[in-house]
């Protein structure tokens, strides 16, 4: 099997080709048909698509300029079809400026141009491929600890690199979240052309937004092409791993698919555990004492059948948006009991096959697949963080940020409202106070609308005293029957690492040095912890820019340049300095106190105990990844 298709020689007539563009994309496929074909006289003033407005559909482009630019794409097709493609004239990096002028009226400034070639990644390269190998003079091998989609990305940085290494998994299979997670309607929520290795491309996703079994399908056929499977211990749990500073070696002490318990020597550790990986159930009294079948999203019980029963779903967050519509047809009443409103995100497509002509053309114009990408990567992302960022001047802080803030606010007001017409009593609970961007924004297609006014479904907003052997009962001592209790209560996002124990110089514990509040160089390493790297660590989730994939390419890339250093200069161990640490750390807590998600005092998982925000990403996407090009070997003590 093979993740990027290769692309196939046009051989359609000229009807199926006009059939097909009847389903393009067009803001994409005239960039992919200039790029390919190498006339940039393509690229048309008078079909430029105007000011971006998110989402909406051919990138707002009028009927007339669709029709224009299907006329051209269509001579296009047919001059490949019958004279091949010709060889490339102009440089990748002259065709980034003139598409991206194009599709934004200025071309992209010279600093984004390399980060720009990376994310492209066209034709059969892949420009983050570790430039060097191991020459196996030096003893050295790393343990990777999780093969989700983190892990399995540092894997095959790190056997590209010729390093030894072997990831060791708790679970029977690959693909973390994506394996664990099997609700009804798991899905993910970025496009995934986006959501997917920059590297390995796939060209023939059947939906916009896969479902869990076929991105769980995905990384498992990554595995299979990149040759992991044999480097992979699945059903092995990784307990503690300790540093030994005399020798500089990492002691990973793992519990075997038997029992036993074994320990492995590594002089790196790569953490690839995730945030969202350990289930949080809710502190309400009396959980315990509840009678029926009760379990969390992430560990949905396949066994208990919902038809005809009574079920009430604490929580209505990213999880629980998606499996609530998916069982309110099954079940005979259904209590969702919500504790703060989400804001939705118009998406049309969310639930969509991508249609036949669209597959059709993804399959036969070379790149069309990676300049759909871009479109996404380019339009989606830093564009958004200006509505996220607080105007300290703006004066009406509860409601919003500031005045873009403000008219995003408006929009997604708007799209409520439109939704809810005719039932003010639910407009009234759904109607977010809070900022939004200030918690993740849900993407919708209006499916969560039509469940919560189905007559079986009760949406609650009262705040919850207990739970009884037969159900809820809520602030107004009301209890509420139910046979099922499904928790959508989200994850121990902050308690990093846990339940591993993890001790650095010194036999110093890392979440005793954390006490509860995580904190990393660049979201990973930590002082004291020498050749330990996290990836997805504290700090590197986003929340309105870009796909979580871009972070941990990011985080990868950094990491081989850390090893790298290792090798090339025999140090045989590197320690994060404190002063280093403290002062990134410094600018990432007031970079976040001036995003919606740092400012608002609503409730999310991107805060900790202390109301730190330890879990995001404050800035755009192009400072990330030029600070983790490389690491500066002056931010660190060498063993
Ligand atoms: P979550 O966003 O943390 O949502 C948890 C929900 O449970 C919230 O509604 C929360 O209310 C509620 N809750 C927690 N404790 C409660 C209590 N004691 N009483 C009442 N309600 C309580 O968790 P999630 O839905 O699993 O999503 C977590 C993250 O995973 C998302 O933000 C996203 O990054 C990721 N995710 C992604 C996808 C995707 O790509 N498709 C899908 C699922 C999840 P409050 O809001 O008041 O805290």
């Amino acid at each position: 099997m093979s993740i990027s298709r290769a692309i196939e020689p046009i051989t359609a007539d000229d009807d199926a080709i006009r059939a097909a563009l009847g389903d393009a994309f067009l803001p994409a496929l005239i960039p992919a048909l200039a790029q390919v074909t190498g006339d940039l006289s393509l690229l048309r003033e008078d079909l430029r698509p105007p000011a971006m407005v998110p989402g909406a559909p051919q990138g707002g482009m009028s009927d007339s300029q669709q029709a224009a630019a299907k006329a051209l794409a269509f001579e296009a097709l047919k001059a490949i079809r019958d004279g091949g493609v010709p060889a490339p004239t102009h440089s990748i990096e002259d065709d980034l400026r003139a598409i991206t002028g194009w599709m934004n009226g200025t071309p992209a400034s010279d600093e984004y141009i390399p980060l720009l070639v990376e994310e492209l990644a066209p034709g059969d390269e892949d420009p983050r491929a570790p430039k060097w190998r191991y020459d196996g003079k030096t003893p050295f091998h790393v343990v990777i600890i999780g093969a989700g989609m983190s892990g399995i990305l540092a894997a095959i940085r790190v056997k590209q690199a010729g390093v030894p290494f072997v990831v060791i998994e708790k679970n029977e299979d690959v693909g973390g979240t994506w394996f664990e997670n099997t609700y009804p309607g798991a899905r993910v929520d970025v496009s995934n052309a986006f959501y997917s290795y920059s590297f390995a491309q796939k060209m023939d996703w059947p939906k916009f937004f896969s479902p869990q079994g076929v991105l769980l399908e995905y990384f498992r056929d990554c595995v299979v092409e990149y040759g992991l499977r044999d480097q992979i211990r699945f059903n092995t749990e990784v307990l503690s791993a300790a540093f030994d500073e005399q020798r500089c070696v990492w002691s990973v002490r793992v519990r075997t698919p038997d029992g036993r318990e074994e320990s492995i020597e590594a002089q790196a550790v790569i953490s690839a555990v995730g945030q969202l990986n350990r289930p949080k159930l809710p502190e309400i009294a009396g959980r315990d004492a509840f009678a029926g079948p009760s379990f969390h999203s992430a560990r949905w019980d396949h066994s208990v059948d919902l038809k005809g029963k009574r079920v009430a779903v604490i929580g209505t967050g990213a999880s629980a948006a998606q499996f609530i519509p998916l069982i309110a047809n099954d079940v005979a009443e259904l209590d969702i009991y919500q504790r703060t409103a989400n804001w939705f995100f118009p998406a049309p497509t969310y639930h969509d096959d991508v249609p036949a002509g669209l597959s059709w053309l993804f399959l036969h114009v070379p790149h069309y697949m990676h300049w759909y990408r871009f479109w996404l990567f380019w339009n989606s992302t830093d564009g958004l963080l200006p509505a996220a960022t607080v105007d300290p001047a703006w004066p009406h802080p509860d409601r919003a940020v500031s005045e873009a803030n403000d008219q995003v606010r408006a929009l997604l007001t708007m799209y409520l409202q439109a939704q809810y017409a005719g039932r003010p009593d639910l407009l009234a609970k759904i109607l977010p106070s809070y900022p939004p961007t200030a918690k993740r924004v849900l993407i919708d297609n209006g499916a969560w609308a039509e469940t919560v006014k189905r007559e079986n479904v009760h949406l609650i907003t009262d705040a919850i005293n207990e739970i009884t052997p037969n159900g809820v009962v809520t602030a107004d001592d009301e209890e509420r029957a139910a046979d099922v209790i499904i928790y959508g209560t989200g994850f121990q996002a902050s308690r990093f690492l846990t339940p591993m124990k993890v001790t650095g110089r010194g036999g110093v514990d890392i979440n005793e040095q954390w006490d509860g509040d995580a904190r990393a160089y660049m979201g990973i390493t930590v002082p004291n912890f020498p050749n330990f790297f996290m990836l997805y660590g504290p700090n590197t989730n986003i929340v309105v820019n870009g796909s979580i994939i871009f972070f941990s390419e990011c985080e990868v890339q950094y990491v081989l340049g850390c090893l790298h250093l290792l090798l090339e200069e025999g140090h045989r161990a590197m320690d994060c300095k404190q002063a280093v640490h403290d002062a990134y750390n410094a600018r990432i807590d007031a970079a976040n106190r001036l995003r919606t998600w740092g400012a608002s005092s609503v409730n999310s998982w991107y805060k900790n105990d202390r109301g730190r925000v330890a879990q995001n990403w404050p800035g755009n996407l192009i400072e990330y990844w030029q600070q983790t090009v490389a690491p500066n070997p002056a931010d660190y003590a060498f063993l």
